[in-house]
């Protein structure tokens, strides 16, 4: 899978360099291409932005610079995503289904975001022919500086579904989420009393079908309280 990210802070993408993802990146399986907007402002200071048509707070970030920046990955089988608190929310299905995907290209608003235009004309039946697709996703309900950190958590998200990122493909098909209201039932190592506080004896037993029941059991309940706390 080919990644690329558009941003005026390309320091935001150094911790793809770590942890699973840092490895997935050595081991060729994901190729991460990080842009540095500003590169493509074509006046003396370097400007992104501008005041926004019809007044109001805040600046606008310039279509023509976002469209110097992404006219050359705009190539056949590509899903752009541009990321604003007013997209798509996010979830563990986007994922699996961006998972799938040849090339993704991250655009990160700052200011007050990125002139619509841009978003038009990347939808045009121009760009759907060549199989390019444009997404305007959220991470949640709530509004982030920029897209930086939202395109991280969703390139996390994404990347550790490709096989052989993940040591244990088995861990994928059972964790939180991986069905749509499932959450894992809780965890727990060595030692077996940590503070006066006992691990589950079932789990002790060495018994397999009677572990799994209470794994299945306390994933119910789990999923069932998430249902009071988070509404
Ligand atoms: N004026 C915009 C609005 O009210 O919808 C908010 C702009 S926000 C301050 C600047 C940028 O941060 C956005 O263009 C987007 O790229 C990013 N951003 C903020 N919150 C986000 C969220 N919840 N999900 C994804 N991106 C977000």
């Amino acid at each position: 899978m080919r990644i690329d990210a558009l941003t005026i802070f390309p320091q935001y993408f150094e911790p793809l360099t770590l942890s699973l993802v840092g490895k997935a990146r050595d081991g060729g399986i994901i190729d991460f291409y990080i842009h540095d907007l500003r590169s493509f402002a074509s006046n003396n200071h370097h400007s992104v932005d501008d005041t926004p048509y019809g007044g109001g707070a805040g600046m606008v970030m310039l279509a023509q610079v976002w469209g110097l920046a992404l006219d050359p990955l705009m190539v056949e089988d590509t899903d752009l995503i541009i990321l604003t608190p007013a997209g798509k929310r996010f979830d563990q299905r986007m994922a699996e289904a961006f998972s799938k995907a040849s090339h993704l290209v991250f655009a990160c608003g700052r200011y007050e975001g990125i002139d619509d235009r841009v978003r038009q004309y990347y939808s045009s039946d121009l760009y759907a022919s060549r199989n390019i697709r444009v997404h305007e996703v959220s991470i949640g309900d709530y509004v982030l500086g920029g897209g930086e950190v939202a395109s991280l958590v969703m390139i996390e998200a994404i990347t550790r579904l490709l096989p052989g990122v993940v040591g244990n493909p088995e861990s994928l098909s059972e964790e939180s989420h991986s069905q749509d209201g499932y959450l894992e039932y809780p965890n727990f190592t060595k030692p077996a009393i940590w503070r006066d506080i006992a691990v589950p004896a079932i789990l002790l037993s060495g018994n397999h079908s009677e572990i799994a029941q209470w794994r299945a059991d306390a994933a119910r309940r789990r999923a069932e309280e998430n249902l009071w706390t988070r509404g």
